[in-house]
Formats: C-alpha cells, structure tokens, sequence
C-alpha cells in the first residue's frame, strides 16, 4: 500500500531506492551471567571490542580527512574516540563485569543508561545534545561484541539504490555509509543536529524527524526520499516513480550545468554586480572559496575552533588558524566573526548553567564578561590581519554599549601589540550582526560606530517569532516569511544604505534560492552563505531584474496575509 510520511529536510535531493533497516542494536541486547572463571575471557571481549571500535573510527577519520575535509566531521569522530577512553562509560562498564559478572554488552547498556540520565538533568542545550554520541558509541560497541559489521545488501540489479531507515544514525556511520547510500531517513533529529549538517556536506537527500518510520517499514520495500520538500514515499506506483525518476535527472542536470557558472560574474540583467561570500568555519573550508569562486568570506564562524575539544586555543594557535584563512583566501576580504558561544554552541570551559542560554551568556556578551578571553582573540586576529585583508565582526549586538566595550578592548589588543611592535593592520574595519530584533529597529545608534553590518536571519527570526531554532516541536513556526521578519530585514537593509554602510545577509536565507529575489528587490546586494549555494544563487542572480523587482517587493512589504506574502514570493520568479 502507498503511503506518504511528512518529516523535516535536512539535505537536499531525491533518492530513490529500496528500505535496509538498520536495526536499533542497543534494544537487542541479552542479560546473561557470566561464570567466574569466564571473567578474564569476557574482559578481553571487551578490551578487544572497544580497540576495533577505535580502529573503526579511526578509519573514518581518515577516509573523511582526504575525501571532505570537514573539521566538524573529524571533531564528531574525535569526541566519540574520547568516549572510548572514558572511566565514567567504558570504566564503569568493565568495572560492572568484574564485580556483577554480566556480559559485556548488558554491562555497557546499563552504563549508557546512567550516563545518559546524568546528560539528561544538563541544562547546556549543546551539552545535553551530547547524550547522543554516548549512545552512538555504546551502539558501535555492542555490534562489535554481537559481530555485527553493520553490511549494506550489494548493489541491486534494477539499478536503484538503497535508503538506510533507521531510529537514528550517528555522523559517523552517515560517513561510513557516504556512497553506498542512496539516502536515509530516521525516527528523530531535527535540522541542526550534526548527522544533519554531515548529510548536506557530503550531499545525501535526508530527511528526519519521521518519528516511528521505522517501525512502518519492511526491507527491501520501495522508498522514495524527497530530501528538498521532508517527505518519504513508501511502496510508491509506477507513474509516482517516474515523476520522482525525472525530476531527479533535472536536479542532476541543473546540478552539472551549474558548475559551469563558476567563472561568471555574479551580475543582474542590468549588469550591476553582486557580491556573493562564503561562510565558512575554519581554515579546512578555505579550499571551497576557490572550487566556487566566492569573493571572500562573508562570515567565519571562529567559535568552530574550539567546541567539541576541552582545552580553549591559546593566542597562538589562534592565530595560526586565522593566519591559515587569510593566506588560504588569497587577498579576498575575510570577515571573522568575533566568538558566538553560549546558546547551542557551548565548550568545555563554559561551565554555567542558564535557564534561558538563547536569551543569556551568549556572543558578545559573554565575550564582554571573559574580556582577558576576548582580548586574546582580537590580539590573534590582529595580529593574522598583516596577512591578508581581514574585518571583525561583533555577533549578537543589541545594545550600543556593547560595541563601545568591544572597541575600547580592541584598543587595548592594538596598543599592546603596539608596545611589543607587532604588526597588525591599523585600519581594520570592525562590523556588527543585526541578529536581534532590537538592534535591527535601533540601527541608527549602531550604524555610526560600525563599518559593516550583517544581518544573521538565523537568530533574526528566532528572536522576533520567538522559536527556538534548534527545537524540532516548534520548527514549523519558525517562517522567514513572516512579514514582522521581512519588515526588519527591508529596515535594515534601508538603514544601512541610508547611511552608506555596507550590509550583507549571512544567515540559511541567503543560500535559500527561493528568497534571492525578495532580497534583492529589497536592495540587498552582498550575499553570504554555504559555499555549496553560491552557484544557485549566482543563477538567481543572473535572471533578475532588479528595476521590476523593486516595487513588488515594496508591495509586498505591505502585506500582512502569510499566504499572500507566500504566493507573491513564489511569483517574483515570473
Ligand atoms: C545567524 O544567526 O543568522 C548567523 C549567521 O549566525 P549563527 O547561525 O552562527 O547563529
Ligand atoms: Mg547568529
């Protein structure tokens, strides 16, 4: 019987293959005793499962470092390694086999379950999230000690491929799955969870939060993913699968034509250029400026260099990274975003605990309130901007006090750098995000301190809908269509020009080809995102007129009706 299940898109594209469920190992785990002169064999059981499972991980760290370098994906697989080594999982558990005499796999099981119960009373939000490695890891282990090697069925004769469904899949086995797969589904995860940001890196059509899909479906049954709009298609008719057969040829082709705008100029019909940058978060993306031609860095998001690891980067080290992305970027414009912890992005010296960390120690505030951490990153930005040209920018913003602050502690960095005659570039431009929807309206009283601005529509819609970005239950209120939304980004846009500052959009809306044309029509005209986006954008870009797009985009302003604003949206495209 067909059917149709609604999820969440993660990552773009269709897959078209047959079901291989990947069973939830940690549910099928026995409980038996062992006898005491079989403890010592036992032990090395799992001595000897927790090595191949280092192994495993190992050989993913390297398969991913030469085929996608990705610094989030080897961070992933790090993490997981140091729960290898952990006293409080792995110690405990043998620990359960020598003094209980249970197997090895129960023993590991009841362990998990402590650990995660523990995780569970967290209220870091990034911390708490963490629970799923403990429980990926235990998974890796327990199929190592029943000698499951977790197979995928060979290639089918019909040509089609194979949809991995499952409860959940960590961003280690998503690697290890990397072209084999046709794509996957799961029970849960939302869009921000990190299997969700490795299945878009290395393109896999996925779609999550499907709930008890794994419970609906048989192997081998047929299954369509539709990676772009969140639905699976189960055991679809003939004339479904020819629909989804070529629109998935027409993506592959507009996919393979869009490489070939590498090299053209990002220009409107009236010839007008538009900048397009990449928002990148360390010097391993740097490469994808040059694949995609990007005109430099629209937002580096630095705090990348230090969540998932517990020691936080000296200046030096700091440094170098900077260093690496400017030399990497080749005399294009990088803009370096000053530290965004708190909220989802938390470290291991970040030990306070907020009930509201959105709303609290987050970005420049908690920057303001650790001003020796602070000064250390502007000394080591200073420092790597003699190497290229770099700008700063101040996420965050909602009060001119803050930016007062943060220029009064760059003043310091410069005059010690001074003192110790170290090179840095005088002139470097400091900007600031219009994420919050209080700097957007007040933007006056930031314009004449700053020399750039960006609007992050991540947050921007976060905070004026009050959703919370990260949370799955109530993502379908979060609507960058929302006309209280597009009125702060058109008034900040204008407010900006106004006061002839250069503005940029670096948050999801500016990869979104579906808004390009509403955002041009509101005069934007620097764009930063992904750099896997900028091609379709550039492709947006070449077919607007941006004469005709003005006044629909003025009257659009005016609407207060969602699904008008939608439907002229979609029409701005003719
Ligand atoms: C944003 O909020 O839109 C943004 C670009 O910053 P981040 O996604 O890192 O919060
Ligand atoms: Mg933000």
């Amino acid at each position: 019987m067909s059917f149709t299940v609604h999820g969440l898109p993660v990552s773009q594209g269709i897959a078209i293959g047959h079901v291989h469920l990947v069973s939830h190992a940690l549910l099928e785990v026995n409980h038996y005793q062992i006898a005491p002169r079989h403890i010592a064999e036992e032990l090395t059981r799992f001595d000897n499962a927790v090595h191949s499972v280092e192994g495993e991980l190992l050989g993913l760290k390297a398969a991913t470092a030469s085929a996608q370098p990705h610094k989030e994906v080897g961070a992933f697989i790090d993490l997981q390694r140091m729960m290898l080594a952990d006293p409080v999982l792995i110690g405990a558990a043998r620990a359960k086999i020598e003094e209980h005499h249970t197997n090895a796999e129960w023993a590991l099981v009841q362990q998990m379950e402590s650990v995660v119960e523990q995780f569970q009373q967290i209220e870091d939000p990034y911390l708490r999230e963490r629970r799923a490695d403990v429980v990926q890891v235990v998974e890796r282990l327990v199929k190592a000690l029943l000698g499951d090697p977790g197979h995928l069925p060979p290639k089918r004769k019909d040509g089609l491929g194979t949809v991995v469904v499952a409860h959940d899949l960590s961003p280690a086995d998503t690697i290890g799955f990397r072209d084999h797969i046709a794509g996957f589904v799961t029970d849960i995860g939302g869009p921000t969870s990190h299997t969700a940001i490795v299945a878009r890196s290395l393109g896999i059509p996925a779609v999550v939060g499907l709930y008890h899909i794994r419970d609906l479906l048989r192997d081998n049954e047929l299954i369509i993913v539709d990676g772009t709009r969140g639905i699976a298609l189960i055991d679809p008719d003939d004339s479904v699968v020819e629909e989804y057969l070529l629109r998935r040829s027409a993506l592959e082709l507009e996919r393979s034509k869009l490489k070939r705008l590498r090299d053209t100029p990002a220009a409107a019909l009236s010839g007008e250029l538009i900048e397009l940058l990449a928002n990148i978060s360390g010097p391993q993306d740097v490469g994808q400026l040059k694949e995609t031609n990007a005109d430099g860095v629209g937002l580096f998001r630095t705090e990348f260099l230090f969540i998932d690891r517990d020691t936080l980067p000296d200046e030096d080290e700091q440094y170098e990274a900077y260093r690496a992305v400017l030399k990497g970027a080749g005399g294009k414009p990088v803009t370096a975003r000053t530290f965004d912890i708190g909220a989802d992005k938390s470290f291991a010296g970040k030990s306070r605990n907020e009930a509201n960390p959105a709303l609290g120690l987050r970005a420049v505030r908690y920057s303001l309130a650790e001003p020796k951490f602070f000064v250390t990153q502007l000394r080591a930005l200073l420092r790597a901007s003699a190497h290229g040209k770099l700008r700063i920018m101040v996420p965050m913003l909602a009060h001119p006090d803050e930016i007062e602050q943060t220029l009064a502690l760059m003043e310091k960095a410069k005059e010690e750098l001074r003192d110790e005659k170290v090179k840095f570039d005088e002139n470097l431009p400091i900007g600031g995000m219009v994420e919050v929807p209080a700097a957007a309206l007040a933007l006056s009283v930031f314009v004449k301190r700053l020399a750039f601005l960006s609007i992050g529509t991540n947050d921007l819609i976060q905070y004026t809908l009050a959703v919370d970005r990260g949370n799955e239950a109530v993502v379908h209120l979060y609507d960058p269509l929302h006309p209280a939304v597009l009125r702060l980004i058109s008034g900040a846009i204008q407010a900006a020009q106004r006061a002839e500052l250069p503005i940029a959009v670096c948050g999801e809306m500016a990869g979104n080809a579906d808004y390009t044309l509403l955002l041009l029509g509101m005069g934007l005209r620097s764009f930063s995102m992904h750099p896997a986006r900028i091609l379709e954008i550039k492709q947006q870009i070449l077919r607007a007129d941006l004469a005709d797009l003005t006044p629909k985009v003025q009257r659009i302003l005016k609407m207060d009706e969602p699904a008008k604003i939608r439907e002229a949206v979609e029409k701005l495209g003719g």
